[in-house]
């Protein structure tokens, strides 16, 4: 391969048969928890990444884009400003970062099973958790989020799962299965929102995200696929927001718009009205393998990336 500038490169295989390449300037920090493989890199292109298990899941340009995404669709389709968050996974803290942004918000659970990852996290990429685990308002817990589901009496406004692939082996196999979605709406209030990130929605490589949709949508009366493109991982990436009432596809630009005004403080970088439109009007092909999509994931069946 050409290599004019010398460079050390990192290697993701999106498929079996493509990848991203990313020039590294240094490796941070390199660990193996209990339960996977952890680097944190300084990239040329996108700062630093956090990889799981060979996986980027994000990097220090790009995560708001990301996070972003992930969080503010199902806070504002909360039918009242949500008082109560639950991270699932959530690792280096961004997530709670985009959630802390709500001053409704009383109480913020984050339950990731890996407490070192958590650690090297907040030691390592200060630029992405930026003070969320020192808020007054945080609780983290490093356990299992479907044992801590199972066992927790209590509700939450808002659930986000933000959890790495289900990898075989790996620790969120258990994560992605209509058993354990029934699980997250039971623990939601009754005028509640969920988010997940969902895989990718490159063209070709929709199985497993329509198979997201397709369980959620045995558990939740509203279930809201959308996309943005993800820079660093060279690839669309699909997310889903799930509720018991408001479909967010209902919120025009002009309410989303207002939604924000009236419930986050401090500026959002992607997320407005007019990012939720295009977001969530996903294109033919996207629909049509959606529609056609018939398997409902279970703890008897779960889905396992290769
Ligand atoms: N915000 C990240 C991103 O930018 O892509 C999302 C990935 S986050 C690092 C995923 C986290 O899920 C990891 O820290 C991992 O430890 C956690 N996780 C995996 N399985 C879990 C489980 N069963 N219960 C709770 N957390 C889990």
């Amino acid at each position: 391969m050409i290599n004019p500038q010398g460079y050390k490169w990192f290697f993701e295989t999106t498929t079996p048969a493509e990848g991203h390449m990313h020039a590294i300037k240094r490796t941070v920090v390199e660990a193996r928890t209990k339960f996977q493989h952890v680097e944190i890199m300084e990239t040329t292109s996108y700062g630093k990444v956090l990889i799981l298990d060979g996986r980027i899941q994000s990097s220090q340009t790009d995560e708001f884009i990301y996070h972003e995404a992930l969080v503010h669709p199902g806070m504002l389709a909360t039918e009242a400003p949500p008082r109560s968050a639950l991270v699932i996974g959530g690792g280096e803290g961004a997530t709670l970062r985009e959630v802390l942004k709500y001053p409704s918000i009383a109480r913020a659970v984050m339950v990731d099973i890996d407490g070192e990852v958590v650690e090297l996290c907040k030691k390592h990429l200060p630029e992405m958790h930026r003070g969320a685990f020192e808020d007054k308002r945080t609780e983290v817990r490093a356990e299992d989020a479907r044992g801590y589901l199972e066992k927790t009496s209590d509700r939450f406004d808002f659930i986000t799962v933000d959890l790495v692939e289900p990898l075989e082996e790996g620790p969120a196999c258990m994560l992605f299965t209509k058993e354990f979605y029934t699980l997250v709406r039971d623990r939601l209030t009754p005028a509640g929102a969920m988010t997940m990130q969902a895989g990718m929605t490159k063209l070709g490589e929709l199985a497993f995200y329509t198979a997201l949709h397709r369980t959620l949508r045995e558990v939740f009366p509203v279930v809201a696929g959308y996309q943005t493109f993800i820079s660093c991982f060279g690839t669309p990436w699909g997310f889903i927001t799930a509720t018991k009432k408001v479909d967010p596809r209902r919120l025009d630009t002009q309410t989303v718009d207002k939604l924000i005004a009236e419930r986050v403080k401090g500026p959002l970088d992607y997320w407005d009205g007019q990012t939720h439109q295009h977001a969530f009007s996903l294109p033919k092909f996207i629909r049509k393998a959606i529609d056609a999509q018939t398997r409902v994931v279970t703890d008897a069946h779960p889905l396992i990336m290769a």
